[in-house]
């Protein structure tokens, strides 16, 4: 999501704070709600940063997705599963972990597979701003972790994004958060590794992405050699033709296409139409069905026009986002439950919209 609505989920945050209208434990994440959910999923909770073991989970079990479909691998501009079948993965974004961590829970990530038929979630630490991962990284750590958990044990895979603006202004700790997640879970073929989430304009590909994505994947490859990395692309993860040329020299690396369809059109599909020309691997790990806002006019004709696109070339999505805020790209209601089980009164026209097509294609 761009600045502009980090600054509205900043005064939506406040306002929510300061007005008191919602249930505590639907709002805000408490360190006790999220403690115990780490509890109670994981035989081995994460108690310092040098955790050296992988989890102790055991792998997700051979019927669910992941089970079946194994570890996934780029090949051209296709992505393959362990059986060497091409794949496309949809699911759902999470949104901000500092800001509406309360789905970031295993009920709610088994409600999604579920219900809505997703076969991929992703998790979107919040780095700067407010007490993200920068100011409170423990905290924002375990959200992720628990969500990472989930995801195995209901065996669908999970992105893991470092959701930010300015990355590269922090790399240290992108590698370090990285490092130690590729040593926990880069045995498990449910992750998905995404380093970047939207660089601004003006940063360049050849200058500055690609160098810290390369310090980014460096890391995560002594722990883990061979699960899929996406890459974040220029103008908030738009101008993905950057890229042709000036590829990243790893076997398994995507690159990002972010688009919110009432803003994003056929300029932009014309746009990853030469980067899938130039066998670039795309994955949209973000969309919206709205203005680029993440609010605004709903677009449904143009986001038919984006699936049918992404169906055509076989890339996988998640859309923006499983969230109660009150705009038009929040999936829920204001003040649906953080545990699932909504009804059809708590989902909102986006996320019903998203959701028919989840139980369509998955
Ligand atoms: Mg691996």
């Amino acid at each position: 999501m761009k600045y502009l609505n980090v600054l509205y989920s900043l005064a939506i945050t406040f306002s929510l704070i300061s007005c008191g209208s919602s249930d505590s434990s639907d709002t805000t994440p408490e360190p006790t709600n999220n403690q115990r959910s780490v509890n109670t999923n994981s035989p081995a909770p994460v108690t310092n940063t040098n955790v050296v073991q992988p989890s102790g989970l055991a792998p997700s079990a051979s019927n669910t997705f992941v089970g079946e479909k194994g570890t996934l691998s780029r090949n051209g501009n296709k992505l393959f599963d362990a059986n060497g079948e091409v794949i496309q993965l949809r699911g759902m974004s999470l949104f901000w972990s500092q800001w509406i961590g309360k789905y970031y829970n295993p009920a709610a990530v088994k409600w999604l597979k579920e219900d809505w038929n997703i076969n991929i979630i992703r998790a979107a630490m919040g780095v700067e701003h407010d007490s993200g991962f920068l100011s409170n990284p423990e905290f924002e750590k375990q959200k992720v972790f628990t969500v990472i958990e989930a995801a195995i044990q209901e065996g669908i895979y999970v992105i893991v994004d470092w959701h930010s603006h300015e990355a590269q202004n922090h790399e240290e700790a992108a590698i370090a958060f990285f490092g130690e997640v590729a040593q926990r879970y880069g045995a498990y073929p449910n992750i998905i590794y995404e380093t970047y989430n939207e660089p601004l304009r003006g940063d360049s590909w050849r200058n500055v992405l690609k160098p810290y994505h390369e310090a980014v994947i460096a890391e995560i490859r002594k722990h883990d050699p061979d699960n899929l990395i996406v890459c974040g692309t220029p103008t908030y993860s738009q101008d993905v033709d950057d890229v042709i040329g000036n590829e990243i020299e790893d076997d398994n690396v995507a690159y990002t296409l972010h688009y919110y369809a009432a803003s994003h059109k056929q300029s932009l599909r014309d746009k990853a139409q030469q980067a899938i020309d130039a066998d670039l691997l795309l994955f949209v790990t973000e969309y919206g069905t709205t203005e680029a806002s993440g609010n605004g006019f709903l677009d449904v004709a143009e986001s038919r026009r984006w699936w049918e696109f992404l169906d055509d070339n076989d890339i996988s999505w998640c859309n923006w986002s499983v969230a109660d805020k009150a705009e038009q790209s929040a999936a829920l209601a204001p003040g649906a439950r953080s545990t699932g089980g909504w009804s059809a009164n708590q989902i909102t026209r986006s996320g019903n919209l998203v959701r028919d097509e989840l139980r369509l294609k998955n």
